[in-house]
């Protein structure tokens, strides 16, 4: 695939509109977070003068976008992810670079869905039949996510770090589908054969993807594991107990993280219940608008809930690790 057809995306879209279109996505979280340097590239957009009372991520994907300018064009999820993205698509476009918009309507307006679906496909060339297909062709790629998800928590031979790395990565595929399916392949291969290694603790892990390093190691550590990444969950469209989606605009529909947050609740709900729960932790990012959200979440989960704020890349501090040990030994 030429460099031209890289297609950079700021949250999960229909990512089957985009591979129907024969764009390679590129999740610029995920290349931003395993970048060999987070920190530096938060450093450059400040450097440029971005406001250090800006969400780093934002700060991250920008200075990433500007090293690589092969990535020429973007979709911005402009509603139902980030208010920062109309201003970070503002700045991307002053630097060369094609932005399409995609907003998520209401959950509940299929038909908004569909023609918001309709538009990105007319932007990006592509097909939406074509665009069915394909996602009728990653369903086995899917549904071995889930397997991985159900060695988490049901058999807890994959650790709640390795489940959260697979399932953000869903969002784009690494960008590769084929690739990824066969990675994932030979991951679980060798996954069955592990041990179970039941954890003393049974945790969630809330809200959008840490910043921090080393979060889900140090509670394997501390005698707990995440059995549910919620987010990352919802990046790779599982089915769970829904049964399988007839159709794009059903699996966006189903996809909690873009819509109101009582839908997020229910989501929480219900698995905190299938997975056997022992608590919460919800993380939240600086300056980000979701970090309000932490008050519905709190009244309304009935689990003890660890509230976690990070800031910039930079591995679990003493202080955060004091907290976590504290909630763990309580919940323990
Ligand atoms: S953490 Fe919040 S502010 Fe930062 S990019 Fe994500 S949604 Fe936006």
């Amino acid at each position: 695939m030429s460099a031209s057809r890289l297609l950079g995306i700021t949250s999960t879209i229909p990512v089957e509109v985009a591979l129907a279109g024969g764009w390679t996505p590129v999740d610029l979280n995920n290349r931003f977070i395993t970048h060999r340097d987070p920190a530096g590239l938060v450093q450059q957009a400040e450097d440029q003068g971005l406001p250090r009372t800006l969400c780093a991520w934002i700060k991250g994907m920008y200075a990433w976008c500007l090293r690589h300018p092969e990535v020429a064009a973007m979709v911005g999820v402009t509603r139902g992810d980030c208010s920062n993205t109309h201003a970070l698509m503002e700045l991307l476009s002053r630097r060369g670079r094609r932005v399409f918009p995609f907003d998520y309507p209401n959950q509940d307006d299929p038909t908004a869905l569909t023609q918001a679906m309709q538009r990105l496909a007319r932007e990006l060339g592509a097909d939406l039949a074509r665009a069915e297909e394909i996602r009728r062709e990653l369903i086995p790629l899917r549904q071995n996510l889930e397997r991985l998800d159900r060695l988490t928590w049901q058999e807890s031979k994959v650790s709640g770090g390795e489940n959260h790395l697979w399932l953000v990565s869903a969002s784009d595929f690494d960008g590769d589908p084929k690739d990824f399916a066969a990675r994932l392949d030979r991951f679980l291969a060798l996954a069955e054969e592990r041990p179970a290694r039941p954890p003393k603790v049974r945790l969630g892990l809330l809200g959008v993807p840490p910043i921090i390093a080393g979060l889900h190691e140090t509670l394997e550590e501390l005698g707990a594991s995440v059995v549910f990444n919620e987010v990352p969950r919802q990046f790779a469209m599982l089915d769970g107990d829904g049964g399988p989606c007839g159709s794009l605009a059903q699996q966006y529909a189903r996809y909690t993280y873009p819509y109101e947050v009582g839908a997020r609740v229910d989501d929480i709900r219900r698995e905190a219940a299938r997975r056997g729960l022992d608590g919460l932790i919800h993380y939240t990012q600086s300056f980000c608008w979701r970090q309000m959200q932490d008050l519905v979440l709190r009244r309304e989960l009935d689990l003890p809930v660890l509230t976690l704020e990070g800031d910039q890349f930079a591995p679990v501090d003493g202080r955060t690790r004091l907290r976590l040990e504290a909630f763990v030994e309580v919940l323990g």
